[in-house]
């Protein structure tokens, strides 16, 4: 470089990009022979730290240490043996939406380019897909945590009025309650609180023994609620649980919801994409009734991190709630800064990456049907671990297998802690690469939650998560138990 202002090396770059490319799709090919997670070392973490780098380095080495420091000790996800939480696999066509997504740079929070009418197309697909009205909304945003807030913002100020944007919600908003059933996600409450609501203001309904929210339970809930002198406004329909999958019953909650005159939105940030499964689609077909829809392409649809989404049937409603007029954000009939609606009247963020594109990238190549397939495989994967937890006497299932997450553990010997068994067991799972189910608490019991959610995984993979759970249970309760500190009592 002869230019010391000048960023740019284009020879090195493209050189390096080539290699790197080869080496992330042989990383993500590969993925099943290495471990599932390994722990960064000490040592790692010590060579990660430095102080603010004012000088640079060569793009070369820099990378090196990215392959030597970063690479390794990735959080497991992409592994056909991930089994914890609700996490997307990502995709092969991923890597390459990523290069094209940095090679544009497009900010996304509107104004007139390709970037904002790939947008509107996946938005159009998803009209289509949920069956909502031509004057529905969507909007790309991090992830249904987001997403969910979004939707409360929404339908608290549709139940105060729009002044509340100036004058903020004030009394009018102390009375107002929302509802979900007690295996609602944790953001929900975090975005009644963020939304400045209060926690107490989402009641949490118990569930049935199915895990779905107890429809009974909750006309009780309001009834008392009203009594009271409260106001409801926001029903909260959990469409894939995140302990066990349960979907609460779309139909008899929109029914209630109309009565009631409450906006019924759906947490369906994995589920929904089971849309695309013929064999899943009319266990949700109901979502087409919802006043809302949050959900994440980065679940289910494997695309990579983050893509979450919101889609409102009032699109009017919608840019009420968050357009904000200002000078420097001028809309004009032609040039750069066309275009009437732009996502930033439809969220919080302004700036905003490029999240369409890889998902425009994953259906155009691969279709919305192969993903589905995808979707399906992983239940029927979730019914053969289950099927082979009844058949096991020493595990026992937790929780009845709604899709695709199968909780279980490890049946207690006489006078054994079952909780800190399967803890122990989990940890140990993790430690050796093995597998990685999460834990959850069921009905107060600790759970080994093996969610399968991988397009990678295979039989193998599952099988091998139950030879191991089973390994690791004989080898804590063996007379080797003490000689492995791995597995001792902490
Ligand atoms: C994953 C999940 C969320 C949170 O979504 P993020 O994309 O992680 O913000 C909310 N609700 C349910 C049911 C989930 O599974």
């Amino acid at each position: 470089m002869t230019d010391r202002h000048d960023l740019e090396d284009w020879e090195t770059i493209r050189a390096e990009g080539h290699r790197l490319v080869d080496e992330m799709i042989d990383h993500l090919a590969g993925m099943a022979d290495g471990p599932v997670w390994r722990a960064m070392p000490a040592e790692v973490r010590e060579r990660l730290r430095t102080s603010l780098p004012r000088a640079g380095a060569e793009l070369s080495r820099v990378l090196d240490a990215a392959r030597e420091l970063v690479v390794p000790y990735h959080s497991g996800n992409t592994h056909p043996r991930f089994f914890g939480w609700v996490q997307g696999g990502g995709l092969g066509v991923g890597v390459l939406a990523s290069i094209l997504e940095a090679g544009l740079d497009a900010n996304c929070g509107g104004r007139d380019h390709a970037g904002i009418a790939v947008e509107a197309e996946v938005v159009g697909w998803m009209r289509e897909l949920f069956g909502f009205p031509p004057g529905a909304s969507g909007v790309f945003v991090t992830g249904t945590s987001q997403a969910n807030l979004l939707a409360v913002l929404i339908a608290s100020r549709h139940a105060v009025g729009l002044q509340i944007r100036q004058a903020g919600l004030g009394e009018a908003g102390c009375g107002l309650r929302g509802y979900a059933s007690s295996a609602v996600h944790g953001c929900v409450p975090r975005a009644f609180d963020a939304a400045g609501l209060g926690e107490e203001a989402l009641r949490r309904v118990p569930t049935t023994e199915a895990g779905c929210l107890d429809v009974a339970a909750l006309e009780r809930a309001i009834a008392e609620d009203r009594a009271a002198g409260l106001t409801p406004f926001f029903l909260v329909a959990t469409v894939g649980s995140v302990d066990t999958g349960a979907i609460d019953d779309l139909k008899a909650l929109g029914a209630l919801a109309r009565r009631e005159r409450l906006w019924l939105h759906a947490d369906a940030a994995y589920a929904a994409m089971g849309m695309l499964s013929p064999s899943l689609a009319p266990r949700l077909r109901a979502l087409s009734s919802v006043d809302s829809i949050a959900f994440d392409f980065h679940k289910w649809t494997q695309v990579q991190y983050e893509a979450g989404f919101l889609l409102v049937r009032d699109g009017t409603l919608h840019k009420q709630v968050f357009a904000s007029p200002a000078a420097y954000l001028r809309r004009e009939a032609r040039g750069i800064a066309a275009g009437e609606t732009w996502p930033t009247d439809l969220c919080l963020d302004l700036s905003r990456g490029f999240k369409a594109l890889k998902v425009w990238l994953a259906f155009k190549s691969l279709g919305a049907d192969r993903l589905g397939a995808a979707i399906e495989r992983t239940c029927s994967l979730a019914r053969r671990l289950a099927q082979r937890i009844a058949a096991e006497p020493r595990l026992e299932l937790l929780a009845p297998v709604s899709l695709n997450i199968v909780c279980f553990r490890v049946r207690p010997e006489p006078g054994e802690d079952a909780d800190a068994l399967n803890g122990r067991l989990a940890v140990t799972l993790h430690e050796r690469g093995l597998a990685s189910p999460s834990m959850t608490l069921l009905g107060g019991r600790l759970a080994l939650r093996a969610a399968v959610f991988n397009h990678r995984t295979r039989e193998e993979d599952v099988d091998a998560l139950v030879d191991a759970v089973l390994a690791l249970a004989d080898e804590a309760r063996g007379p080797l138990d003490q000689a492995d500190p791995r597995l001792g009592s902490t």
